[in-house]
């Protein structure tokens, strides 16, 4: 690793490392030299303590998992949210339409609607994420003269969209009150994002908030454009 590449979990000081390795096997946790505490608390943590303090939305941990470690999974985690995404979406148009005979089940999975959903899901979260990035560049690097880094805005984006993993039980024990929990796994996903981005930007909590807010109101126009678009995808699979 270069000079400089780690973050002080506390304070958000640049530091050079997380630990010092002394011979016969000695590590010692480096102290930051700003906030005499230590760099990264988390290195010694069990990832059970770590997860926790990122669901309980700590600015600590969400520096540990975005700076201090190499979690290089956002665009595997981004395809998977989306395959849930789009099974929610296409399982809540066949509502309801139950059948308990398995060819029916093979027979819609080769259904195209499934892709359809997919694609959709893709662009909004597309369109999310360019709605924040625009925002961000506008008020950071226009207004205040900032300097953004994009790729791991993107990076921590994807990542703090963990959240949308409870979408599994959603789907799995379908009940009355789906519609709530989709809106509380929406918000604590929203939330998250905020956290990141407020994180990495190490700004106040004014601006990732209406970097959000922008991004949501960029997602929901592309759904509507798309619901309202001439060729949707459910008239288009009517006439096949
Ligand atoms: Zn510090």
């Amino acid at each position: 690793m270069g000079k400089d590449v780690f973050r002080c979990v506390e304070c958000n000081e640049k530091a050079t490392e997380l630990h010092r390795d002394y011979s016969n096997g000695i590590l010692k946790i480096t102290i930051c030299e700003s906030c005499q505490k230590p760099v990264d608390k988390y290195i010694e943590y069990d990832p059970v303590i770590i997860l926790i303090d990122a669901i309980l939305c700590k600015s600590q941990a969400f520096r540990h998992i975005l700076f201090n470690s190499s979690l290089n999974i956002h665009w595997k985690l981004c395809v998977f949210f989306l395959l849930c995404e789009a099974y929610l979406r296409w399982s809540l148009l066949h509502g309801s339409e139950h059948s308990s005979d398995p060819a029916d089940i093979i027979r819609y999975t080769k259904e195209w609607e499934f892709y359809g959903m997919f694609a959709l899901a893709a662009l909004e979260l597309a369109a999310f994420c360019g709605g924040v990035l625009l925002c961000l560049w506008l008020v950071v690097v226009r207004l205040k003269g900032g300097t953004v880094e994009f790729r791991l805005l993107l990076r921590a984006l994807l990542l703090s969209c963990y959240g949308k993993v409870l979408l599994i039980p959603t789907v799995i024990w379908e009940h009355d009150y789906s519609p709530l929990c989709l809106g509380l796994i929406k918000l604590f996903v929203l939330t998250s994002n905020s956290q990141a981005i407020r994180v990495i930007l190490n700004s106040s909590r004014h601006i990732s908030v209406m970097a959000v807010f922008v991004g949501l109101l960029s997602e929901g126009c592309v759904s509507q454009i798309c619901k309202r678009l001439p060729w949707t995808i459910q008239d288009m699979l009517a006439f096949q």
